[in-house]
C-alpha cells in the first residue's frame, strides 16, 4: 500500500478472480468459461470493427441494443450494456444503495457483491442459506435497499423459479430486487418478462457464458425505463464508452446467431448431466445445479486435496476455502472429452486412496 491510498480503499478486500496459471497447458474448468469458441458471426464482426478503432465507441450502443431488442423482448429504453455484467452489478449498487438502503444477499453467492458494497462504502447484510443451499424465502420480506439474488446461484448452481422471484419482488416494494441471470441460459427460467410488470426489478445478464464472450466483456441490465435512466446517470458519470467497438460489434454478431448459442447450451447441459451422474456414482454428493458447473464433494477425499491432485494432473477447478465451502470444489463444465478427462483422472485420484 502507497503511503497516498485513502483511508475509505485502506481495508478493501478485492474480489480474487479464479487462478489463470502459465506453467503449462490445462484442463481449464475453474473460472465457468464455455469450451466453445465465439460464434464465426462473432469474431467477423470484430475483426471488421477493428479497422475503426481510432474512433470511439457509440455511447448508446445503438445497433446492438436493436438486435438486443429482438432477442431479449425488451424496448431500448428497458436495457444498458455495460462491460462485463460486473460492471451493471457495480453501477446498482452505486445507484440503489446508501447507508439508509443497505444490500442484502445469501451468505453462499457472487463473492464480487460484498466486494461491490464495500468499495462503495455499503453497508450489507448476508443472510445464510439453508443447510441444503437454498434460500428460504421468509428471510426476503419489507426490505428497504437492493437485493442481490444470483439465479442460479453460484457456486451452487442451484436456481429460483420463476414465481419464487416474483414472491421475493413482491414481498420487497420498497426495495429493488437485481437477479443476476449470469448463468441462466443452462437451464434456469429467466425473470425478464416481469420487468415490464414491476418497477423494482433489474435483470443482469452477460455474454461471457453462453455466448463465449469473456474475454470480450459484455453484459447488460434490463428493467423499467426508470430503473435504466438511473443506471445510465452512473454510466455516463464513470465511462460513457464501456462497450468497446470490437466488443460491441461481437454482441451484434452473437445475437444474429441465436441458433449457435441454442446449440452451444444443450451440449454443456449434456455434458453436466454426464458428469453429474458421473460423480454421483463415483459417491460424491452434487448440487442439482441448472448452470455450467457442478458443485460437488466426496467423503473419500477432502475438497483442498482434490483440488491439488486434479492440478498436478493439469486440470483445474475451483476450490473456496471457506468452511461451508471447503469440502466442495466446483466444476466448470466443458467439453465432452474435457469432462470424460476429468472423471478418469478423479476415478484414478481416488483409487490411490485406497
Ligand atoms: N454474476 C455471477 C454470478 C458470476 O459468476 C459472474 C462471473 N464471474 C458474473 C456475474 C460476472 O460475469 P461477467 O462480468 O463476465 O459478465
Amino acid at each position: 500500500m502507497s503511503r497516498f491510498l485513502t483511508e475509505k480503499y485502506a481495508s478493501l478486500t478485492p474480489y480474487t478472480p479464479g487462478e489463470q496459471p502459465k506453467d503449462m497447458k490445462y484442463i481449464k474448468l475453474n473460472t465457468n468459461e464455455s469450451p466453445f469458441q465465439p460464434s464465426k458471426l462473432a469474431i467477423a464482426a470484430a475483426a471488421e470493427a477493428a479497422k475503426r478503432l481510432e474512433l470511439y465507441s457509440d455511447p448508446e450502443c445503438h445497433d446492438l441494443v436493436a438486435a438486443a431488442e429482438k432477442v431479449f423482448s425488451v424496448s431500448r429504453d428497458e436495457i444498458l450494456f455495460t462491460n462485463g455484467s460486473d460492471e451493471i452489478l457495480n453501477f446498482a449498487f452505486m445507484a440503489f444503495c446508501d447507508k439508509e438502503h443497505p444490500a442484502i444477499f445469501p451468505d453462499i453467492t457472487y463473492g464480487f457483491y460484498p466486494v461491490f458494497a464495500q468499495l462503495n462504502g455499503i453497508p450489507y447484510r448476508a443472510i445464510p442459506l439453508r443447510e441444503d443451499f437454498t434460500i428460504d424465502l421468509e428471510d426476503y420480506k419489507d426490505h428497504k435497499g437492493a437485493i442481490f439474488i444470483a439465479n442460479p446461484n453460484a457456486p451452487t448452481g442451484i436456481a429460483l423459479k420463476k414465481d419464487e422471484i416474483e414472491q421475493i419482488i413482491l414481498a420487497n416494494p420498497e426495495s429493488v430486487v437485481i437477479i443476476d441471470e449470469a448463468y441462466v441460459d443452462f437451464g434456469a427460467e429467466s425473470a425478464m418478462s416481469l420487468i415490464h410488470k414491476y418497477d423494482n426489478l433489474l435483470v443482469t445478464q452477460t455474454f461471457s457464458k453462453s455466448r463465449s464472450m469473456a474475454g470480450a466483456r459484455l453484459g447488460f441490465g434490463a428493467g423499467s425505463k426508470e430503473l435504466i435512466r438511473d443506471l445510465n446517470t452512473i454510466k455516463y458519470s464513470t465511462n460513457p464508452y464501456n462497450v468497446n467497438r470490437m466488443t460491441m460489434a461481437a454482441g451484434i454478431g452473437v445475437l444474429a446467431d441465436e441458433n449457435y448459442t441454442k446449440e452451444n447450451c444443450e451440449k454443456i447441459k449434456r455434458n453436466r448431466e454426464y458428469t453429474l451422474s458421473s460423480l454421483r456414482e463415483l459417491g460424491f454428493f452434487a448440487t442439482d445445479s441448472v448452470a455450467n458447473f457442478v458443485f460437488a464433494k466426496s467423503d473419500k477425499i477432502s475438497g483442498e486435496e482434490l483440488y491439488s491432485r486434479l492440478k498436478e494432473r493439469g486440470i483445474l477447478v475451483r476450490h473456496f476455502s471457506s468452511p461451508r465451502l471447503c469440502e466442495y470444489n466446483r466444476i466448470t463444465i466443458g467439453s465432452r472429452e474435457q469432462m470424460e478427462a476429468l472423471i478418469a483422472e478423479i476415478k484414478k485420484i481416488l483409487e490411490e486412496m485406497e
